[in-house]
């Protein structure tokens, strides 16, 4: 906790002065109204109770009706009456226009000659709520409530007016200023301790808050330094939740990026290492013979001359392939290779294929056969990426086949709207182990290496990605000592297919 106040710019110590601020500026505006109002209420309930105060007063000042003139005897009796009743009130008789006529007040104390008719109207009219303040002749920055009544000559017209103020000389002011000061306390003692109650819980509520904002930063600062497992745990369901969701789908997104990245730094540098051994075995062995025959020209006959060349050529034949394989894989790799489907006949390039390889099969007393129906519809591919995946598949299981084997492909329309082309051996088959692994680049099985036998490791997986720009998948069937089957699937063409005879 005291941590954050090290940090001066910490949003847990912003958050808690803005609140602290926060909580005295309402109590100050608080404070203010309810004293402000305890006036005006007691404003309210003097003038109330003294409404008719004048009026009462009034029936005593008898205005002489000969003369429409009050005896300044029987006012200055009742005025020193009343101030004997109650010392608070002063009383006052004002003309129509306002000015101050007579007052029980010491005439050294009165300081307007004119009040304000205005509020006293209203007053009688009845027109507005209650309290009205009106001039006070002894304190005129000082607006007091009032009790007022007109005082009528004989003929019913206006001789003046009976103005008293109510509570508002010193003893007045004195015990006005006891009350607030008492109701001050009060509410200081009411808000101070609403205000620690407040702030206790203000202050433990932004620390829940900044400690889930502090988990956060520490999860990142985490993520920084390279922990890419590293994840948010927060336990509310409020928008810092949603927050930490979304940074935790981030940082899982990051995580499987980097892992991925981490996985094709080190496919990279076995590729590399991969190219290097392949092309440095043909390379020393061309080397290998050329040196020879520059050396041991004289000597050689021309027969193992000859039987030399062929082998130098097979080797950079072998080269080229391996170059050419790689080219193309990558270029499939990049999406640079863009299939150019157009409608042929599968039934047709596959007997094509086959035929090219039947003197291979002879050679190797395998029979290779074709098997499909006449209702066989055409495709829509990439015929020349096509006839690449079946040289490889086909090649493949002839290359894999023992001697007396049979290679089968079959061609059948599967579902609605495609044809399925599987290619089946009856060869060694493929380890369970090996499986996984037959469609990586340069995967060669252990006893394919063992044996020096087959290419690079490159056709499967540049036959995969073929059929995937395709809209298919790649896929195999293997036991070892039975045979495998691989298989894949080609869209129908969309255009008028051929009737059948
Ligand atoms: P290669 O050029 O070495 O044939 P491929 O990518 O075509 O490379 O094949 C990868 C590996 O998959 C081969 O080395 C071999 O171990 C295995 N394989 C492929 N086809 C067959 C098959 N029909 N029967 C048994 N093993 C096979």
């Amino acid at each position: 906790m005291m941590n954050f106040l090290r940090r001066r710019n910490s949003l847990q110590l912003k958050f808690s002065v803005l609140f602290v601020v926060l909580l005295l500026s309402v109590s100050a505006v608080y404070l203010y109204m309810v004293t402000d109002s305890s006036e005006m209420y007691l404003a309210e309930v003097t003038q109330k109770r003294n409404l008719d105060l004048a009026a009462s007063i009034a029936q005593e000042l008898k205005i002489d009706s000969a003369t429409n003139v009050i005896p300044t005897q029987t006012m200055q009796e009742l005025f020193h009456q009343a101030m004997i009743i109650n010392p608070y009130i002063k009383l006052y008789l004002v003309g129509h226009s306002g000015e101050v006529l007579t007052y029980s007040a010491p005439p050294e104390t009165v300081i307007l000659d004119y009040i304000n008719v205005v509020p006293l109207r209203t007053f009688l009219d009845g027109s507005q709520p209650l309290p009205i303040f009106g001039d006070d002749p002894r304190a005129p920055q000082r607006p007091a409530v009032f009790s007022a009544t007109a005082l009528n000559n004989s003929d019913g017209s206006l001789h003046c007016y009976l103005y008293i103020t109510l509570n508002n000389d010193s003893a007045s002011e004195e015990a006005a200023s006891v009350r607030k000061s008492y109701i001050f306390h009060v509410l200081i003692r009411a808000l101070g301790v609403a205000l620690i109650v407040a702030l206790l819980i203000g202050l433990l509520f932004i620390f829940l808050l900044t400690r889930d904002l502090k988990k956060m930063s520490e999860t990142v600062r985490k993520m920084e330094a390279g922990d890419y497992t590293a994840r948010i745990e927060v336990d509310s369901s409020d928008e810092l939740s949603e927050l930490a969701a979304a940074f935790n789908t981030m940082a899982a997104k990051i995580d499987t990026a980097m892992t991925q990245l981490k996985q094709n730094d080190e496919l990279r540098r076995e590729l590399v290492a991969n190219i290097s051994h392949d092309l440095r075995t043909p390379l020393a062995s061309v080397e290998g013979y050329v040196e020879t025959i520059l050396m041991k020209e004289h000597l050689m006959t021309e027969a193992e001359k000859k039987n030399y060349l062929e082998t130098i050529l097979k080797n950079t034949k072998s080269l080229g392939r391996l170059v050419s394989e790689l080219f193309q894989l990558s270029q499939l790799e990049a999406r640079q290779t863009e299939p150019k489907p157009e409608t042929f006949s599968i039934a047709e390039l596959t007997q094509d294929i086959a035929l090219k390889f039947k003197p291979k099969a002879k050679e190797a007393d395998i029979t290779l056969s074709c098997e499909f129906t006449e209702q066989l519809p055409l495709v829509y591919a990439d015929i020349s990426l096509i006839e690449r995946v079946l040289q490889n598949l086909i090649d493949n299981a002839l290359q894999y086949t023992m001697p007396g084997g049979k290679v089968h492909v079959k061609l059948f329309q599967y579902e609605q709207d495609r044809v399925k082309v599987e290619v089946t051996d009856t060869g060694a088959g493929i380890s369970t182990e090996d499986l996984h692994h037959v469609f990586d680049r340069f995967y060669r099985s252990t006893h394919v290496r063992r044996k020096a036998k087959g290419g690079l490791g490159l056709g499967l997986a540049i036959a995969r990605k073929i059929v995937e720009l395709h809209g298919s998948l790649l896929q195999v069937n293997s036991k070892v000592g039975i045979g495998s089957t691989f298989w894949f699937t080609l869209p129908v063409s969309k255009e008028v297919q051929p009737v059948s005879s």
